[in-house]
């Protein structure tokens, strides 16, 4: 989402090299399951109540592929550049635990659907060239629920109803040198997400959940360090801020002569500390091998035609031509096609033209406070009303504070802007022979202010603007203000 200000790094010195590595998990969006026939939308289902023989793993019940979700997949993999297979294979990652009835999980191994790829991330420090090593396709376990049992003790629930909705993993390579560039990397991700409509990645919601592998090595080393993976951040703030956790902790720890173990952490946000969950398993742990009910997949060339045919404008694509098509600075285009991209658009076909800049000045203020006031506001939001707003302001009528009140006033009530300005008195008095009289009078009425002026008391011109917009009621324009009153005193 837009904020004000660009995301500030978090300070991490450290003299070692940083190598970090992420894995996303997305659910992927698709009207059922994986395998079955289940509604994919379980928000609200009683529990257990979405499920078949085959999401429950019943023995016998048979698997079939969805097509869309394997389309999704390629879609992201043509997005960002990897290179499909002609057959692609699914696996069994075997592992014991009641969230998985079957006792194994389908999945991809060694011949994922899409291989290598990269993805550009904006960074304080200038773009950074992500390399992205593989996207497959797998199916979401069941959902536990630890509870006090009635009567003491403890109780563990198991929710099936989440069981086989289709997972797209992204993995990186060991690439990513900072935490601020490992968020960027999942903000972007998300944003391509999106555009290309293969997740709505809500991550408060569980849609996107992102890992992060991080390790240090001497600069100029050759092997990677001892990677830790830490796991349940649940914002894009976490993610950052649990790396730079890490980054700090294992510095402290080799600094101290400590040596590292493989291990998996979770971030506590609260506390802002990473603590150890359990000792990271290898890939060997899993037994992989080939799924038996499902046939090898090929991927053919018309299917991939098809998708890369319909493929949207890339969020990469669109911030180019927002900056030369409307002079929009790299990071305003950044916040504009982040959060408000076809909005934006809206507002610049509006006849009379308005000015992009102040447009996009008022879109990335507002953006916090359009969240903040209630998320439902941004599907209210309207192209032509956020013209007018623009347009008011920059002519003057109103002021910035103004532009801004007036823009969330409408949101909320659904009243026009117009209107808005209107019942309040939110025009500005800009007009010189309007404010020129307001003025006169304020220094007709201050002599003693004046005088000190004039012995060189800059206190006293604060006095008499400040006396202008009171006279005013707070409409006088305050630049026009400060210049009216300037040539005035000078006389
Ligand atoms: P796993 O089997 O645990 O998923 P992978 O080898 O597939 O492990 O790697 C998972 C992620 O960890 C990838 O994003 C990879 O780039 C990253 N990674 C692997 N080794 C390291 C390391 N030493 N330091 C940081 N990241 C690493
Ligand atoms: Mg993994
Ligand atoms: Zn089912």
């Amino acid at each position: 989402m837009a904020t004000g200000n660009p995301a500030t790094a978090l300070e991490t010195a450290t003299a070692y090299e940083v190598v970090v590595g992420v894995e996303i998990h997305v659910q992927l969006k698709t009207a059922s399951k994986m395998f079955c026939s289940c509604s994919s939308e379980v928000r609200g289902a009683a529990p257990n109540s979405n499920t078949c023989p085959v999401c429950l793993g019943l023995p016998g019940a048979l698997p079939v592929i969805n097509r869309r979700a394997v389309e999704l997949v390629l879609a992201t993999g043509i997005a960002i550049g990897a290179t499909n297979p002609e057959v692609t294979r699914w696996d069994r990652k075997n592992y014991f635990y009641p969230d998985l009835p079957k006792g194994y999980q389908i999945s991809q191994f060694d011949l994922p659907l899409c291989s290598g790829g990269t993805l550009t991330v904006e960074t304080s420090t200038g773009p950074v060239e992500i390399g992205i090593r593989r996207a497959h396709l797998e199916e979401d376990t069941a959902r536990l629920l630890h509870q006090d049992k009635p009567g003491g003790g403890r109780l563990s629930l198991v929710d099936y109803n989440r069981s086989g909705i289709p997972l797209m993993e992204i993995v990186t390579e060991p690439c990513i040198t900072s935490a601020e560039a490992a968020r960027r990397y999942a903000e972007e991700l998300r944003l391509l997400l999106l555009t290309i409509g293969a997740s709505d990645a809500a991550m408060e919601e569980g849609q996107m959940r992102v890992e992060a592998n991080v390790s240090l090595r001497l600069p100029g080393a050759e092997k990677l360090g001892t990677r830790v993976e830490v796991k349940n951040m649940n914002s894009f703030r976490s993610v950052e801020r649990a790396i730079a956790f890490e980054i700090e902790r294992q510095t402290r720890a080799l600094d101290g002569g400590e040596k590292l173990i493989q291990e998996t952490r979770g971030w506590d946000d609260t506390r802002g500390v990473t603590y150890v969950m359990r000792l990271k398993e290898e890939s060997e742990d899993y037994r992989y091998f080939p799924e038996p009910d499902l046939p090898p997949l090929r991927t053919d060339a018309s299917m991939i035609a098809g998708i890369r045919a319909a493929m949207p404008e890339l969020p990469a694509a669109r911030r180019a031509r927002y900056s030369a098509d409307f002079g929009l600075s790299s990071y305003d285009a950044a916040v504009i096609v982040g959060s408000a991209g076809d909005y934006f658009a809206a507002a610049m076909a509006t006849d009379p033209p308005v000015d992009p800049k102040v447009a996009a000045g008022l879109l990335s203020k507002i953006g916090l406070r359009e969240q903040k006031a209630q998320p439902d506001l941004l599907s209210r939001r309207n192209g032509a009303e956020l013209a007018e707003v623009v347009r008011l302001r920059a002519s003057g009528a109103i002021s910035s504070q103004s532009a801004e009140d007036v823009y969330i006033e409408h949101l909320q009530s659904g009243e026009s802007v117009a209107s808005i300005v209107a019942t309040k008195g939110l025009r500005q008095m800009n007009d010189s022979s309007e404010l020129g009289a307001v003025i006169d009078k304020v220094i007709a009425a201050n002599s003693a202010a004046v005088a000190d002026f004039s012995a060189g008391k800059e206190q006293a011109l604060k006095f008499l603007t400040g006396q202008v917009m009171k006279e005013s009621r707070g409409q006088a324009n305050a630049a026009a203000v400060a210049q009216l009153l300037g040539e005035r005193l000078k006389k």
